[in-house]
């Protein structure tokens, strides 16, 4: 087993910010990412209203279970207690990535669910992606009503607002956000052509490895 280092976890987790910042998901302050700290009922998460590449390590914020701030000199993401509700609704979760990508959101302003587009997609998120009514994400409720919509799969979006994907890791949630957004673009490019593009169904695919 290997040990937990929190210095190199605040690394890990600036990196995918920044990843998400070249793969166009992110703009101006929005989204944030989290994971939970093993072992402990302690998170580490993006602070708010900090640009991710202007964002250093010592700017990231660890919280406890109430959202109380437990080591940083900023405050924690506006949408910490959406993060805290998912952790504690979904053991198996370890990572959370919110961002705002534009054909996510398409999908969101539409009211329709995101559809398995692309076999790796479908994997990831274990289904369609589910479409939450837009609602203010910065309170408890949100998250409570938000864990509702997400059930066991591993995507949701939130309407006129962005998406949230989670994993059993950071690389596996940051790797769903991807695969949504390029499926929601493959769909939409699809769509400008039939309505009844083809799609996959998660159930039916007897797999659940990514290809
Ligand atoms: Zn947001």
């Amino acid at each position: 087993m290997t040990t937990f280092d929190l210095q190199s976890a605040k690394r890990d987790v600036l990196d995918y910010c920044l990843e998400s910042v070249k793969h166009g998901l992110n703009f101006n302050t929005q989204g944030n990412i989290s994971i939970r700290i093993p072992g402990t009922e302690t998170f580490l998460i993006t602070p708010t209203d900090l640009e991710y590449d202007r964002m250093t390590v010592d700017d990231l914020v660890v919280v406890d279970a109430d959202a109380n701030v437990v080591e940083g000199h900023l405050q924690p993401s506006s949408e910490v207690t959406v993060h805290l509700a998912v952790y504690a609704h979904r053991p198996d979760v370890q990572a959370i990535v919110h961002t705002e990508p534009v054909f996510a959101n398409v999908f969101g302003v539409l009211g329709e669910p995101i559809r398995g587009a692309l076999v790796n997609m479908v994997i990831y998120t274990k289904g369609d992606v589910p479409i939450m009514p837009f609602a203010l994400s910065n309170s408890t409720r949100f998250g409570e009503d938000m864990v509702a919509y997400l059930g066991e799969k591993n995507a949701v979006v939130w309407a006129n607002h962005g998406l949230l994907t989670v994993g059993e890791n950071l690389r596996d949630a940051f790797k769903t956000s991807i695969a949504v957004e390029s499926a929601a673009q493959v769909l939409l490019h699809a769509r400008s052509v039939t309505e009844a593009p083809i799609v996959l169904d998660y159930e039916s695919l007897g797999i659940t490895r990514a290809l």
